[in-house]
């Protein structure tokens, strides 16, 4: 469980992912994104501008949408470079 998504096991360029990978936290959802993949085809940016917006730091801001939303829009993102999670309740 929480550890839906494909197993792109066979893919060996898959295997430098995670190196790259930044992981922004939200209160309902939390998303991940690897910019070495991102074709910036804008997609996240043109989708739900609330969230994502490459002129904030962080640019990704999960509690900017609602989280159904915000995992919507990034089952939209052509490249995988965008993956959501579950929130991390740490803290
Ligand atoms: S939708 Fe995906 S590929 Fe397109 S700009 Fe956003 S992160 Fe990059």
């Amino acid at each position: 469980m929480g550890n839906e998504g494909n197993a792109a096991s066979e893919t060996p360029d898959s295997n430098r992912r995670d190196s790259n990978r930044k992981h922004y936290n939200g209160k309902d959802v939390a998303v991940s994104f690897d910019a070495s993949v991102c074709q910036h085809a804008g997609e996240c940016v043109k989708g739900l501008p609330s969230v994502f917006d490459t002129k904030a730091r962080p640019w990704i801001n999960p509690d900017g949408a609602d989280a159904d939303a915000v995992r919507a829009q990034v089952e939209r993102c052509p490249s995988g470079a965008l993956q959501h999670h579950p929130a991390d309740h740490a803290g």
